[in-house]
């Protein structure tokens, strides 16, 4: 495993902008002319590479980013959205068609959640949500309609690890798409590697990294980018996900830096999970020996990333969730917001936020308790100041005695 190294990958594309510029110029058109109409007749048939017709399609700076993202995950190409929501829906919806099912890790983003059980359906494309750890019951899920199995690299809120390469084995045997949405480990974990088909990020988190901009990706083979942008059968072209090619170069750039935060926010989260598990309290972190997947991430991820920026600490009840949150909040130590990925840390109580699409008692039967706070630690100088801050603020909720 681990056979190329994406920060190298990322960093070995030279682009120059249009006047010799140290960043590639940004393509500030929607649409492009032709100095031939027959040229624009073969790009319309999509027979002439290079030549930009309609900015829904493609335009030069969100190939750019494209390619960069393409280079990371090590897949032969990607074509960048407007949301990490614009990604997941298109990619499903090129991939099932009436009739056909989806197999589902439970413990998935809300809003992928919400599409799959509530607005799939209507269009006769129905999913059934398994526990990805029991893969005997996920291979019992298989259907003969079924055409995708989708997970989370590092699953949303509960910070689950997939076991990428025993699925990716399954949907061969099936003649499935494995559909991994890695937003949570970007450069950590290299799904592609692992077997996936295609690999999805929300670059509105650790990617873009400043809460500035929503945006997606899509990652895989050339031939399924080219479907996404056929523009006579392709979801990308038809339902009009666009990235705006501002917020491409401006994300492009951000990306150049993606290595470097990575290593901080996983030394970050690291340092507080220990110094947590050791306060005694109920702490999940896939760096924590104690964490039950800790050996399956460790098998696949890049050390020098670590195990991400994502921690949960469980504070028992919503009410008591909602006091340490104000007055983190308060001392300046972050922000209550949801979102990740931030420089600076962000803290939420996910079954009221971000899965509270999820319904009550699958939330249960998941373990999402309400006291659970998400943490999405920052680049903290300090961390260990941080921390003695972070304490003295549960020892005054009375979370910590
Ligand atoms: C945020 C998020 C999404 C959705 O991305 P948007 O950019 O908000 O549309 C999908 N999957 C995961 C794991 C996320 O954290």
């Amino acid at each position: 495993m681990n056979t190329f190294d994406p920060a190298n990958n990322i960093q070995d594309l030279q682009y120059f902008g249009e006047f010799g510029g140290v960043n590639p110029s940004i393509s500030d058109s929607s649409t492009y002319t032709f100095l031939s109409a027959k040229t624009m007749f073969d790009t319309f048939e999509g027979n002439t590479d290079g030549c930009y017709l309609y900015s829904r399609h493609s335009s030069p700076s969100n190939l750019y980013l494209g390619e960069a993202l393409a280079q990371m995950e090590a897949t032969e190409a990607a074509n960048v959205t407007a949301s990490g929501m614009g990604a997941i829906t298109s990619v499903l919806m090129q991939l099932c068609k009436s009739n056909d099912h989806i197999v589902s890790s439970r413990t998935i983003y809300g809003g992928t959640y919400a599409f799959m059980k509530n607005f799939l359906p209507d269009y006769n494309i129905n999913t059934s949500f398994v526990d990805i750890t029991k893969l005997d019951l996920l291979e019992a899920a298989i259907t003969q309609n079924t055409k995708v199995l989708y997970c989370e690299s590092v699953s949303n809120p509960l910070l689950e690890v997939a076991d990428i390469a025993a699925l990716s084995q399954i949907a061969k045997k099936h003649n499935l798409k494995l559909v991994v949405d890695n937003t949570f480990s970007p450069l950590c974990i290299s799904p592609k590697e692992l077997g996936a088909d295609v690999v999805i990020h929300s670059l509105t988190k650790f990617i873009n990294g400043s809460s500035d901009t929503v945006g997606g990706v899509i990652c895989g083979t050339q031939d399924f980018i080219n479907d996404l942008k056929n523009v006579n059968t392709g979801a990308c072209m038809l339902l009009g996900p666009t990235m705006d090619s501002l917020r491409a170069a401006n994300i492009l750039k951000n990306l150049r830096t993606l290595h470097i935060r990575m290593k901080q926010h996983s030394h970050n989260a690291l340092y507080l999970a220990e110094m947590f598990e050791k306060d005694g309290l109920v702490v999940k972190y896939p760096g924590l020996k104690s964490h039950k997947d800790h050996q399956l991430y460790k098998s696949m991820m890049r050390e020098e990333y670590g195990y991400g920026g994502l921690l949960t600490l469980d504070v028992g009840t919503t009410q008591k969730a909602n006091e340490v949150m104000e007055m983190m909040q308060y001392e300046n130590l972050g922000y209550l917001a949801v979102s990740l990925g931030f420089y600076k840390t962000l803290f939420s109580a996910s079954g009221s936020s971000t899965s509270s699409e999820i319904p009550e008692e699958e939330r249960k039967s998941m373990r999402l308790s309400d006291g659970l706070i998400r943490f999405s630690i920052g680049l903290d100088n300090d961390i260990k100041r941080t921390y003695e801050k972070m304490r003295a603020c549960l020892v005054s909720t009375q979370i910590l005695r």
